[in-house]
């Protein structure tokens, strides 16, 4: 999709520095770390809510969450991690490309605000 930050450093029209790539995805380290470790899993498909998914999509993102885990020592899992999706604007997603926040590497609080 033009204009969409994600889908250029999908394409590679915008080079970034990714720590993992296979026919589905890329894992980039967010710009503005949360936690030890922070990386963003990018699905190559542009579409901005799970409320738009077809089969085919969730398919997709099936596959993704099944292979988040068997990255463990890239993104250092051992310990525990969190996976947040945020949707919309109280949420506070800022791209409009899905896409899945990975935290690690150390111990987390809740705190929605
Ligand atoms: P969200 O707020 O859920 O839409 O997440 C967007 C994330 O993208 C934020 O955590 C940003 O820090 C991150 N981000 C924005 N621009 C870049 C960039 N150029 N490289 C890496 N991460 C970025
Ligand atoms: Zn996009």
């Amino acid at each position: 999709m033009e204009d969409c930050l994600f889908c250029k450093f999908v394409s590679g029209e915008i080079a970034v520095n990714e720590v993992f790539e296979n026919e589905d995805f890329i894992v980039i380290r967010d710009i503005n770390p949360q936690a030890k470790n922070h990386f963003l899993v990018i699905p190559k498909k542009h579409f901005k809510y799970l409320a738009e998914m077809t089969e085919e999509d969730s398919a997709m993102l099936g596959r993704i969450l099944k292979t988040i885990p068997e990255l463990k020592e890239l993104l250092e899992l051992d310990g525990g991690y969190r996976l947040v999706i945020n949707q919309g604007d109280d949420a506070g997603q800022t791209v409009p490309h899905l896409h899945i926040h990975v935290l690690s590497g150390q111990k987390m609080g809740w705190q929605p605000a």
